[in-house]
């Protein structure tokens, strides 16, 4: 047995009920062990929360599913059920509707190339789809270097290579351009405002600046125009719920309100066990990080100022109309300004890029009368060096959020019944991440400033999954983390096998 791995039924001490955390902990406990889960807050899931007045529902982190193999997977390996006897899972199509300053309207199609392009020449011009479509071929090409290193196994010891940026540089002339940014791949490839737009906004939604992201970037819209948007019938949150009861089914134990401040070593330096705030002690054998606590060579890095997620909850009188799009997103009207806003500091945009979140979904509303709204909005953790909890803050700007989201919903002013406003604040509160920051999926290039640690920390005993550590945030990324680390305690190299 390799020196740092565990014997069978080991005690295993997991910090936080996110998914990363409850994905690893299902795994562990099919493979014997006696896993306890300790969670500061009152409830699983973390950022996967929901929010629920009068009848109305609504996801208040993700609010679509990507790659959803990766839970397919954990379902197969944790039981007998598959995933979809569990939650009813559709692919969102169209997979967005884009709105732009200048009134463009385009619709794509969930997860076919053609249809892509054919919508791209019909809003933008002839052509506009082919430059689309070589992008998303270069785009392949990011994706089959990265996806096992990125996705699948667990971060090598070399990463180097990761850091190079494996976007095919485009030959312009004589030159060769080497590791341009997205922004910059964007404008010079699709060569139309529009089309670039499109292309940010993808990174912008994972909270990525598209001025300094690598053109590896591109893997994001990639990944969804290849394998497709998924909603969960009754919002993302079932899909947490989901995870939940099968962590129980397999004895995972939970316990709720246990803030976890520290994680002990023994005379050996190896991981031990779990301080909680209340005093007591936890004995473990191993324990698993699935949040970033202050824990020594635990998960908490970040490369740079992450953002956060502003969101508007509206409940609305009328049904939803038969032929809404699921997903509609709103183009900023000044986009360097956004994103001076979002990374640099600045105080919120008067017309910010709106995600629309509109789902078909019965259970979501009181009856067929009535209509959920989502809308999402990447935003920096203070609000212009304002906190976000300052009187009337996040008031004005969900005022600009509504404003801006009336190009996608018709007559929504007049249809409003309530709103509720959710800052960073809330997700700092449901997650524990400092500031409310929502990390993104780990990317190649920029010399590896958007990789995540390792999952294996310098105490012995001791790895972390979730976002915050490798391969990064994403309900996808996460999920794969807990297959990574149950593999590792296993003696594995990391990865789902
Ligand atoms: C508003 C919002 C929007 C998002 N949108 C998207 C999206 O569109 N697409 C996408 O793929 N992903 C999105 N995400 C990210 C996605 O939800 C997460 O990456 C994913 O759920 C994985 O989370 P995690 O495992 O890192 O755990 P987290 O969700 O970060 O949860 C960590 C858990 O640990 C607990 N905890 C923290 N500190 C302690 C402690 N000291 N002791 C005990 N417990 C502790 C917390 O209470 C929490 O339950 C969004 C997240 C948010 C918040």
């Amino acid at each position: 047995m390799p020196p740092d791995t565990v014997a069978d039924m080991a005690r295993i001490a997991v910090i936080g009920a996110g998914m990363g955390a409850m994905a690893t902990a299902a795994r562990l406990a099919v493979a014997g062990h006696r896993v306890t889960v300790h969670e500061r807050s009152a409830t699983y899931g973390g950022g996967v929360g929901r929010f629920a007045r009068d009848g109305f529902t609504f996801d208040t982190g993700p609010g679509l599913l990507h790659l959803p193999a990766v839970y397919r997977d954990l379902f197969v390996k944790t039981g007998k059920e598959s995933l979809e006897s569990h939650v009813a899972l559709t692919q969102v199509d169209p997979a967005s509707r884009h709105l732009f300053p200048d009134g463009t309207d385009v619709s794509l199609p969930n997860a076919t190339r053609a249809g892509v392009i054919s919508a791209l020449d019909g809003a933008f011009g002839a052509g506009a789809g082919e430059r689309w479509s070589e992008v998303m071929g270069r785009a392949r090409e990011v994706w089959e270097t990265t996806r096992r290193p990125l996705l699948e196994d667990a971060l090598a010891d070399d990463t180097a290579p990761l850091g190079r940026d494996p976007y095919p540089a485009v030959r312009r002339g004589l030159f060769r351009r080497g590791a341009p940014s997205l922004a910059s791949v964007a404008e010079r490839e699709l060569a139309d405002p529009r089309a670039a737009a499109l292309l940010t906004s993808y990174a912008l939604a994972y909270g990525f600046d598209p001025r300094t992201v690598p053109a590896s970037a591109t893997v994001l819209p990639y990944m969804e125009q290849t394998f497709g948007a998924w909603y969960v019938r009754g919002g993302m949150r079932a899909l947490a719920d989901a995870v939940y009861e099968r962590c129980l089914a397999r004895k995972v134990e939970f316990h709720f309100d246990n803030e976890v401040v520290g994680v002990r070593t023994g005379p050996d330096g190896r991981a031990r066990g779990l301080d909680l705030a209340d005093g007591r002690r936890i004995d473990a054998d191993t324990v698993v990080a699935g949040a970033p606590v202050p824990v020594p060579g635990g998960p908490g890095r970040a490369a740079g100022p992450v953002p956060g997620r502003f969101v508007v909850c509206l409940a609305l009188r009328g049904p939803r109309p038969e032929d809404t799009v699921h997903r509609t997103v709103v183009h900023a009207a000044d986009l360097r300004a956004e994103w001076e806003s979002v990374f640099s500091g600045g105080a919120p945009g008067d017309s910010p890029t709106v995600t629309v979140l509109r789902p078909d979904d019965p259970s979501t509303v009181p009856d067929a009368s009535h209509e959920a709204v989502t809308l999402q909005v990447t935003v920096a953790t203070t609000a212009g060096g304002e906190e976000w909890t300052a009187p009337g803050v996040a008031a004005d700007f969900a005022e600009r959020v509504v404003k801006a989201a009336e190009a996608a919903v018709p007559g929504l002013r007049e249809r409003e019944s309530w709103r509720e406003v959710r800052t960073p604040a809330d997700t700092e509160r449901e997650t524990g991440a400092p500031g409310g920051a929502v990390p993104g999926p780990a990317l190649a290039g920029a010399g590896g400033l958007h990789l995540h640690p390792a999952n294996v920390s310098a105490v012995p005993g001791l790895y972390s999954v979730g976002g915050w550590s490798h391969p990064g945030g994403g309900l996808a990324h996460a999920g794969m983390s807990g297959a990574i680390v149950a593999d590792l305690i296993a003696g594995g190299p990391g990865g789902s096998r």
